[in-house]
């Protein structure tokens, strides 16, 4: 727990160290405000002593005692001058707690961007979002309580501070009747502060869970309408939103028994000193300064002193906030090989008994699967629905981790490459193709380095999409995805195979390719790639048989397996081969 802890004050050390400046102005102007708060007191208590001073004497010394109260006054106008200034701290504390939560969620975002697909397939995008957002602002979430949290407990303890220095210097045993609740306080904060942090973790995950359902439902709003199952959703989410009300009920119970129990202790103490002052006073024993100092010091005393213990109450809070970006953070990301090989060109790639399946699944998605694809071959996979076809492609990609076997790279394994060297050669088309937001251009040149005009035509071209684009509204600068104009399934994966083309990549992995291109086009898609460079490497997954007859080498896979691999004639002897492009292709003009 205090090892934790102790991480966790790094953390937000790290944080402050980004901003000295303004941490520095900060501590300067909150301790300058507090101090002035109690000066105040400090100054009646003079004034008031003076007069009273002036009352009791005769009328000779009342010149003196005229001096003295002159000398208050302008001390009172020293004193509010400089509160001016220091009443600029608030501010500075609001703006300061932007600054960190712009701060917290680039440096994460790009930190997140770094994982590879292990992690997004452990972290659902929903609870992402949600540690990227609702975790850190407003009051009471992180960014708020890196500044103004700890600030606010800074200006309270040193107010608390000035104000028992001064209540000593003027009266040291009605001091110690003051200094009663604070033990009681502090005991109540370390009996609670497990159900505290524990509370508010629940609550936390509650959103999470929220913002993942939410997620889930706009982006499969389509499903959701055409199966009119929308009741079904919006049970499904009123039982996220009453757990998220039960656990935010249950926060609120316990800030609020926390706050009463403090209060108590603090009004017990506070009879305490009346009855104890009022004594002292009535027996003459110390001045009516001395009283009315001690009393406003007291009331002073009250909001520092119950804001003491929510700073650890918030504190608990954020460190949840806190342990949730770091275990994001510390999810392990891409393994980077000790000696990184740097490679310019794929010669052959080539899976090696390759087995993998995906994770709560007990049938093998890719079962000893032997494969190698060489520099300017072109192979197609085919295979029924669910055979692997998908997964194979994911593997030469490096999406997935073989649970047996491996995949080599000019006989180098996958995770002994330079990963960004390894990259810069391989196009690939997923099944899903995804568009982001932006303009057609965009998206075609996602992943270029230097695009420029040739490359984009010669990709758009490739990938049968100049027609359609010409006849687009604004052309190559038409906005798609959200917020502009939607395309067909078909037309996205021939953005994405543009989008792959325009890297001009040495492995091209197009994963089902029949829906989005016609026989004619898919043939005119091949022969362009073969004129834009004889040596690319491609694998596609397609079930045209003018691809099967054009590829030089097919590759059958049934449940995982290898059953075959060859030319499309010399395969058509195989009987299961044979049998499945009687089934599949039938009246596709074969
Ligand atoms: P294909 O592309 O040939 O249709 P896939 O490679 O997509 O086949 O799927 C192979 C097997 O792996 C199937 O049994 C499928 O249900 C399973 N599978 C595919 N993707 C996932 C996934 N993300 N999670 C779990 N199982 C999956
Ligand atoms: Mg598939």
């Amino acid at each position: 727990m205090k090892g934790t802890n102790m991480k966790r004050i790094a953390w937000i050390w790290r944080i402050w160290r980004e901003r000295p400046a303004l941490i520095a102005l900060l501590f300067f102007l909150t301790l300058l405000s507090s101090a002035v708060a109690v000066t105040y007191p400090f100054l009646s208590k003079l004034l008031l002593d003076a007069l009273q001073g002036a009352l009791e004497t005769g009328a000779a010394a009342r010149g003196d005692a005229m001096d003295e109260i002159d000398r208050i006054v302008l001390l009172f106008l020293a004193v509010g001058a400089t509160g001016l200034v220091s009443g600029l701290f608030p501010g500075i504390r609001g703006l300061t707690n932007n600054v960190f939560e712009h701060l917290i969620r680039t440096k994460y975002f790009a930190r997140v961007m770094s994982k590879d697909h292990r992690f997004f397939a452990a972290f659902r995008s929903g609870d992402v979002v949600t540690r990227l957002t609702d975790d850190l602002y407003d009051f009471p979430k992180l960014s708020w309580f890196l500044c103004s949290g700890i600030f606010r407990a800074v200006e309270s303890i040193s107010k608390v501070a000035f104000c028992l220095g001064a209540m000593f210097l003027i009266h040291a045993r009605l001091t110690l009747w003051s200094i009663i609740p604070l033990p009681a306080m502090i005991a109540v904060f370390w009996i609670t502060q497990d159900r505290i942090y524990d509370t508010f973790r629940k609550n936390q995950e509650a959103i999470s869970d929220i913002n993942s359902q939410l997620e889930l439902s706009f982006s499969g709003a389509r499903v959701i309408k055409a199966y009119a199952c929308e009741p079904k959703y919006v049970r499904f989410f009123d039982r996220a939103l009453d757990k998220r009300f039960s656990t935010e009920l249950a926060v609120i119970k316990l800030e609020t028994v926390l706050q009463l129990i403090y209060q108590y202790i603090d009004l017990v103490a506070q009879i305490a000193i009346v009855f104890a002052g009022g004594v002292l006073a009535a027996r003459g024993e110390i001045t009516i300064g001395t009283f009315y100092a001690f009393y406003n010091y007291l009331g002073m005393l009250v909001y520092p002193i119950l804001d003491v213990p929510q700073l650890f109450v918030s504190g608990k809070r954020a460190f949840v906030n806190i342990d949730r970006l770091e275990e994001m953070d510390g999810y392990p990301g891409p393994k980077v090989p000790d000696v990184p090989v740097r490679i310019s060109s794929v010669e052959t790639i080539r899976a090696k008994n390759l087995s993998f399946s995906y994770p709560g699944r007990e049938e093998k998605a890719l079962e000893s699967v032997d494969f190698e694809l060489r520099k300017g071959e072109r192979v197609c996979v085919v295979g029924p629905v669910g055979s692997g076809k998908t997964t194979l492609a994911r593997a030469l990609a490096g999406l997935v981790d073989p649970d047996g076997g491996c995949v080599e790279v000019n006989g180098v394994a996958l995770g002994e490459l330079d990963a960004s060297s390894w990259r810069a050669l391989v196009g690939y088309v997923p099944q899903e193709a995804l568009l982001f937001s932006g303009t057609i251009r965009e998206n075609v040149e996602l992943g270029s380095d230097s695009p420029d005009d040739g490359l984009f035509r010669e990709a758009v071209g490739a990938a049968q999409l100049a027609a359609e684009i010409d006849a687009m509204p604004e052309k190559e600068r038409t906005r798609v995805g959200q917020r502009g104009v939607s395309l067909s399934g078909g037309q996205k994966q021939r953005v994405a195979i543009a989008r792959a083309i325009a890297r001009r990549p040495a492995l091209l992995l197009l994963d089902d390719i029949t829906a989005s291109l016609d026989a004619a086009n898919e043939e005119r898609l091949m022969s362009r790639l073969r004129e834009i460079s004889g040596d690319m490497a491609v694998l596609m997954v397609s079930h045209r048989l003018s691809s099967l007859r054009y590829a030089d080498r097919v590759v059958y896979l049934e449940a995982g397996r290898v059953l075959a691999s060859g030319k499309h004639e010399d395969l058509l002897s195989n009987a299961s081969y044979a049998g499945f492009i009687a089934e599949h292709l039938r009246g596709t003009g074969a």
